[in-house]
């Protein structure tokens, strides 16, 4: 993408309006713009990161052995009656009604429909295990949106639902979502914690919130800091593998990490004294088991091989998509600007042209952009005629992790420079030496 060509509103000014970071950034950089609270137009940078992050985490899903179906974001109120939460939820849920005098509401989560949808289709123990999920928006009407897209009323989230036999089964998909959660996380370059959790309106009796650790965060939470010694890394993970999964699971959640809910002094206490955290977090993720709370009522049974009738054991299972866009950026900043990690960054590099109207200087530029491309990899050339000191700004206001920074006295010398944003350190070397290290870096990612 060409600079002059694309839609990027950065913004000069800091937005008062704005008390941290990622919300700032978010702005500054020309990501979104609010609507009305809480409620946000993702613009093309901001919608490009978007993207990255759902594409990540349908991957998992789906490596996971996740199946990925549509829902409406609009449902029949009829269905939250029928499992009892219409009254139940209070006032987050937005009630609508339609012409016809109808109760509809705008999801705020799906349990009821996509139980609704099972028992219509399933009825025999020989299509289970079953796990459906979709990323679609949501929407809660929060007392008080906050911190841009972090708390916002309409956000997008994957959940997800698994549907088994037994409590053995359903045991299992939770600790698969679990470990299919760390990975997607890790790519994504964050560590989020698995921490013992409240059930909350979804209910139920285990359950886990993935925490990203910041001061900005809105849940106080307490842990051993060994828990932030383990990573999943480049483990094999079978997802089928019972006993593997279950391993993984217990690895994570062995120390104690839990929310300020969960929290017990005499448990936090027997931790060595220099190991024992309290800090804030930022809830990116929760998984559930919650066995036949919804399939008892909703009459979402299977027949067994026995012949006999029971209710289908289920979990629930959410990751914040656009909040984790700022989570990301609440993790990974500067005084000058976002630090995209090489995963989710909207472009590969920048390419930064110090002479714009310089022969050699566009004619390198060109050669870089359309080496790249060929690659694969997408940069985002500045080609603009702008001072240096304004494009090296906009570059590390919106984070890119790579820049090449290209001018005649440089390519005198036949060499460009290299930066990375995160370190600041640069290096000179060719053009197509550039290129190939930049393609290096992003081939495994
Ligand atoms: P919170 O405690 O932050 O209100 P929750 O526990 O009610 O969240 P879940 O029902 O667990 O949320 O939803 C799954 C994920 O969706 C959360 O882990 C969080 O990342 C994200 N999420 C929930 N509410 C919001 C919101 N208002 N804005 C953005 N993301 C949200
Ligand atoms: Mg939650």
């Amino acid at each position: 993408m060409r600079l002059s060509r694309y839609f990027l509103p950065v913004l000069k000014e800091t937005p008062s309006e704005a008390q941290i970071a990622s919300h700032r950034l978010m702005l500054r950089a020309g990501m979104i713009k609010q609507s009305s609270a809480g409620i946000y137009s993702w613009l093309p940078l901001g919608f490009k990161v978007l993207r990255k992050l759902e594409n990540i985490v349908h991957e998992e899903q789906v490596r996971a052995g996740h199946i990925p179906l549509l829902m409406p974001t609009l449902q029949s109120a009829d269905l939250w009656r029928e499992s009892g939460r219409y009254d139940d939820y209070g006032e987050e849920m937005l009630r609508i009604r339609d012409r016809h005098d109808r109760d509809m509401l705008y999801g705020p989560t799906n349990e009821e429909l996509i139980t609704d949808i099972f028992r219509s289709h399933v009825s025999s123990y020989k299509d289970l295990p079953l796990t459906l999920y979709h990323i679609q928006w949501k929407f809660r009407d929060e007392i008080r949106p906050r911190f841009g897209v972090m708390r916002g009323r309409e956000f997008l989230m994957k959940d997800g639902y698994n549907f088994d036999v037994t409590k053995e089964d359903a045991l299992h998909a939770y600790n698969r979502h679990l470990v299919s959660y760390l990975r997607t996380y890790e790519r994504m370059g964050l560590q989020a914690i698995p921490m013992r959790a409240d059930s909350g309106p979804i209910g139920g009796d285990d359950t886990h919130e993935f925490l990203v650790l910041a001061d900005t965060g809105e849940s106080e939470v307490f842990y051993d800091s060994a828990v932030t010694d383990i990573s999943l890394g480049e483990r094999d993970i079978n997802y089928d593998d019972h006993a593997q999964c279950h391993a993984v699971m217990k690895e994570f959640t062995a120390l104690y990490a839990r929310t300020d809910e969960t929290h017990d002094e005499a448990e936090f206490a027997k931790i060595p004294a220099d190991r024992q955290r309290s800090a804030r977090g930022i809830e990116v993720g929760q998984i559930f088991y919650f066995g036949t709370k919804y399939s008892d009522p909703l009459g979402a049974r299977v027949q067994t091989a026995d012949g006999e009738q029971v209710p289908v054991h289920m979990g629930s299972h959410g990751i914040g998509v656009s909040r984790l866009v700022g989570a990301i950026i609440e993790a990974s900043h500067d005084d000058k600007g976002i630090i995209w990690p090489e995963g989710v960054t909207p472009f590969h590099c920048g390419i930064v042209n110090l002479k714009q109207g310089d022969d050699e200087a566009d004619a390198a530029c060109e050669a870089l952009y359309s080496s790249l491309t060929a690659l694969g990899l997408e940069p985002l050339y500045d080609d603009r005629n702008e001072r240096a000191g304004g494009k090296f700004a906009t570059m590390d206001l919106i984070g890119l992790p790579w820049r090449i920074t290209v001018g005649p006295r440089g390519l005198k010398n036949g060499v460009v420079e290299l930066t990375s944003r995160r370190t600041g350190e640069s290096e000179e070397l060719p053009p197509e030496q550039a290129v190939e290290k930049i393609a290096a870096i992003y081939a495994d990612i």
